[in-house]
């Protein structure tokens, strides 16, 4: 397709330089781990289509309650109704969270992340003690609307809109050999402000920035900073919930837990666009009142949309079954097992893995950033070979659809070896 075509193509895509990128390849039909092209060609998706997919591909359980719930009741107001599935869906999901007692539905993981911030912001105001800052791990993704760009790293990215971005205070994450340092910044800062509201983070895994990982201990002793000093914290688990870092959620591993948190991509199974924004009692009754001004105003026009509560609910059904958490535990010990055959290959630098979660960064002279040129030749020899696999920058990541079988995942495995042997030649 030529440069004249991308010109004339209606559509714009999502974080796609439309002048330079190569034709997107239309895509038919999905089954399982595989995506199949309209040329009959086949791709392994071992990133979960933008890490939102748990279960496969047009998964048949989550298909029929979708359609059932299709036949029966496709939309209604939010307010001033409820039904049925968002019922469900609110006592199964908090069942499963760590001292989550309320919870709130919106459409994706920023408006998830912006939800957590209005209700931290607003939780000391409607206490007559606003507050007004945040601090947020350097590096860090939340999301691509305005509060959650705020929160985020502040970078190229982003750069046009840095003016219009409010102000954050950044701590480094507790990677290994960092938890002292993070931990004294973090309470550097609590100490020179009292005008912080919450503390946001990505638990364990900084997914963007490429799956930085830190320990838990490391990120416990931040938020016991933040209990000493009474503010919130907000856990993010729009990329590591749902079982991604082998627990249900990161936050899992924590104690104490986060009073606010923050879920999307793996909600439907990665069916389709939905999030839900969760605290505890603390904040729930800082609204709690005859007061009108003290509500939450904030709503989308498709707030916990009935299909969408289907979707997550046959995604709950398939993660309840002891089947998903073995297929998740195969999964884990046989990207260890990778990690450890591979870290001495000399075109690696590093590896790390958590969970199904596998990243390797290669050696490469120009520095680590989103934009090192070897990203796209990787990205292209993946495609080739029949792997839908997404470098960020100079780093591979592999974050599989649990379906995912051990022989599939060998050759996953395979076929980064077979680039890192080539690397050079890419
Ligand atoms: C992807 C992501 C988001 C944003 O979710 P969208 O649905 O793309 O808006 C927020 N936080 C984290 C940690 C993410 O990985």
């Amino acid at each position: 397709m030529s440069d004249a075509f991308q010109n004339k193509n209606p559509i714009w895509y999502p974080f796609t330089q439309m002048k330079t990128a190569a034709p997107p390849i239309p895509i038919v039909r999905g089954e399982d781990a595989y995506l199949y092209d309209a040329d009959g060609n086949r791709y392994l998706d071992a990133i979960s289509s933008w890490w939102v997919n748990l279960h496969g591909h047009s998964h048949p359980h989550i298909a029929e309650k979708v359609s059932a719930q299709l036949k029966t009741l496709e939309h209604v107001i939010f307010a001033g109704f409820t039904h049925a599935g968002a019922e469900e869906l609110s006592q199964r999901l908090l069942g499963h969270l760590p001292h989550q007692s309320h919870i709130f539905f919106s459409d994706n993981g920023s408006t998830a992340v912006e939800v957590a911030l209005k209700m931290a912001i607003q939780y000391w105001y409607n206490q007559g003690k606003p507050k007004t800052k945040f601090v947020a791990f350097n590096h860090g993704y939340h999301g691509d609307t305005f509060g959650a760009m705020s929160v985020g790293h502040q970078g190229e990215f982003n750069k046009p809109f840095w003016p219009f971005l409010f102000e954050v205070l950044y701590i480094d994450p507790p990677v290994r050999g960092m938890e002292y340092h993070s931990q004294e910044q973090l309470r550097r800062l609590l100490a020179n402000h009292d005008d912080i509201a919450a503390f946001i983070f990505e638990p364990l895994v900084q997914g963007v920035a490429g799956m930085v990982m830190h320990e838990p201990e490391g990120l416990t002793g931040l938020i016991d900073i933040c209990h000493q000093y009474q503010i919130l914290t907000i856990a993010d688990e729009v990329m590591t919930g749902f079982g991604r870092t082998g627990k249900w959620f990161a936050s899992d591993y924590l104690d104490p837990n986060p009073s606010i948190m923050c879920f999307s991509k793996g909600l439907t199974g990665g069916t389709m666009a939905m999030a839900a924004t969760t605290c505890d009692d603390s904040i729930y009754d800082a609204f709690y009142s005859d007061d009108k001004m003290k509500t939450l105003f904030h709503g989308h026009s498709f707030t916990a949309n009935p299909v969408a509560c289907a979707a997550s609910l046959a995604s709950l059904d398939l993660l309840e079954q002891e089947e998903c958490w073995n297929r998740i535990r195969q999964i884990e010990t046989q990207q260890a097992e990778f990690a450890n055959h591979i870290k001495s290959h000399p075109n690696v630098k590093s590896v790390r893995h958590l969970g199904v979660i596998f990243a390797l960064e290669f050696q490469s002279p120009e520095e680590t950033s989103y934009f090192n040129p070897l990203r796209d030749r990787l990205y292209q020899y993946f495609l080739k070979a029949g792997f839908l696999l997404r470098p960020l920058g100079n780093i591979i990541y592999i974050l599989p659809p649990y379906c995912t079988t051990p022989e599939q995942l060998k050759r996953i495995h395979e076929v980064i070896v077979s680039a890192l042997d080539t690397l050079d030649k890419l």
